[in-house]
């Protein structure tokens, strides 16, 4: 039994580790995507005194702790934002793990749903914090948002009859959802897709793009797609519950006035990542 708790023990922070890692290329991404600057080949560099980071400076997490919060180079404040995105995505890594099941160190088919889950969970974070920060949704992340479903939904649907088997019941569960017989769950994906950009693609023009954006016209649409047609419309609801509790909650603190904007995309995923882990 101990034996297990260990193995489990040293699974999870491995698991942890890699998501810290990932976490830290998300924050990469997520500065520079809205400022079009190159993702890859720069290097990175303190926001403040421009100074090239080295590897001691880099590691997630750990480096931060260490420096205090601090550039080692200008002693200026860094973002918390920084530790904190790298800690939510080995969390997220850690959890997608659990809540799946998968088997530590061994083959498993459920790595398939787990890297599904996994990357899902890392374009919705960059989304959501690039949404909070500048109001804007880069096609470049529901474009690749796409992919990742059309290519998951892909596998399973090539997977026929056998999936069930093969696959962790839950997810697929919540993925093919209340079609799962025959070929009609394509049609309720795609209904699903169809249903959520048209109903915001609707609000978007009778508010003129006051109330959202067409961005997130375009993410539901995708969203929708991966969950089809019924969870689309409760996650929909689920999303103006959420972003009216909030939207109230920021206006009697003081933190929004009435005209200023609340973006609605961190609202859509959050309900969407809901309505598939449930
Ligand atoms: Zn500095």
């Amino acid at each position: 039994m101990t034996r297990i708790v260990a193995m489990s023990i040293e699974f999870s922070s491995m698991l942890f580790i890699y998501g810290s890692i990932i976490g830290s290329f998300l924050n990469v991404v997520i500065l520079r995507l809205p400022r079009n600057i190159d993702i890859v080949r720069k290097s990175s560099r303190c926001p403040h005194c421009k100074h090239t980071l080295g590897f001691f400076d880099l590691i997630p997490i750990l480096s931060f702790v260490v420096l205090q919060g601090k550039c080692r180079y200008c002693h200026k404040y860094i973002s918390f934002q920084y530790p904190l995105i790298e800690f939510i995505t080995g969390v997220w890594v850690v959890f997608v793990g659990w809540w799946l099941h998968i088997p530590a160190f061994e083959l498993s088919s459920l790595y398939l749903d787990a890297a599904f889950l996994w990357v899902l969970g890392f374009i919705a974070l960059v989304i959501v914090v690039i949404d909070i920060k500048h109001y804007i949704i880069p096609d470049v992340l529901t474009i690749a948002l796409l992919l990742v479903v059309v290519a998951y939904i892909g596998a399973k649907a090539l997977g026929g009859g056998v999936y069930p088997t093969i696959t962790n019941p839950l997810l697929l569960d919540a993925i093919v959802g209340y079609d799962i017989k025959g070929s009609s769950h394509f049609l309720s994906h795609i209904i699903g897709g169809l249903v959520g950009s048209g109903f915001l693609g609707g609000l978007w023009l009778i508010t003129k793009g006051k109330g959202m954006g067409l961005g997130d016209v375009k993410l539901v649409g995708v969203l929708g797609l991966l969950v089809g047609w019924h969870a689309t419309i409760e996650s929909l609801g689920l999303a103006f519950i959420l972003g009216s509790v909030v939207g109230v909650a920021l206006l009697i603190t003081g933190s929004k006035k009435m005209k200023s904007m609340v973006p609605f995309g961190p609202f859509l995923l959050v309900a969407f990542l809901f309505s598939i882990l449930t």
